[in-house]
């Protein structure tokens, strides 16, 4: 499967802007899984769904009217018609998309969703089970790390900039919670695919892993 590109991680690894900035180097579509598990976790709590309730999730899942405006910059989410970017960037929204994620239901209407987005595309797919379980057969597979400090603060620096107020302890406190989480459950667990490439983001730039990418891709 040479049309997809897979770019797994924990938050703050840096693979938002690197898959995005990828996707316009290469004029690929770039598949944003994490903002679908969260476009779904805040129409299960505006219908006042609870993470247990599986069936009302898989007909949530099955019904959701979900619309990405890839001709903007960042691309809108428009659930409904109505533009979700930027309500499913809060901290409620960081826990409950994690949450709901773990529902086998939700991840099964999700896994058939975004294979169908890029049938036939070129694609780079991020989220945490790009490279391991919805597109096993990717050719080109990467796994981005950082150190937890530096996750962090990429975290609570961004929260900043979006005008919000944040302490950098509840952010690091926060991210190890969801890190925990995305680990350790059942299904579809955050971890590297044995065939990805791992990239310590640590101490580099978006440009800087954009560019080890690209000098894999030409490998
Ligand atoms: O990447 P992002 O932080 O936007 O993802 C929100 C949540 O969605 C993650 O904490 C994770 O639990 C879940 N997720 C997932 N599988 C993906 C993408 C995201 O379980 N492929």
């Amino acid at each position: 499967m040479i049309d997809v590109i897979t770019i797994d991680g924990p938050a703050g690894s840096g693979k938002s802007t690197v898959s995005r900035l990828l996707a316009k180097r290469l004029n690929y579509i770039y598949l944003d899984t994490g903002a679908m598990y969260r476009a779904v976790a805040l129409a299960a709590e505006r219908k006042d769904i609870g993470i247990y309730e599986s069936n009302k999730l898989k007909e949530l899942c099955r019904s959701i009217d979900l619309r990405y405006k890839t001709d903007e910059d960042p691309p809108r989410l428009l659930l409904d018609g109505q533009d979700i970017s930027a309500a499913i960037r809060t901290p409620s929204m960081d826990m409950l998309s994690s949450s709901i994620s773990s529902v086998k239901e939700v991840r099964e209407a999700m896994a058939i969703l975004q294979r169908t987005i890029s049938k036939g595309a070129r694609v780079v797919a991020e989220g945490r089970d790009m490279g391991t379980i919805v597109f096993p057969e990717a050719e080109h597979k990467f796994f981005l790390t950082a150190s937890h400090e530096v996750r962090a603060e990429r975290r609570y620096r961004e929260r900043l900039q979006r005008g919000e107020s944040a302490s950098m302890f509840h952010v690091s406190e926060e991210m190890k919670t969801r890190d925990l989480q995305d680990e350790n459950r059942f299904l579809s667990p955050l971890k590297p695919a044995k065939d990805a490439v791992l990239i310590d983001s640590t101490l580099l730039s978006p440009d800087e892993i954009v560019e080890k990418i690209i000098r894999h891709l030409k490998k």
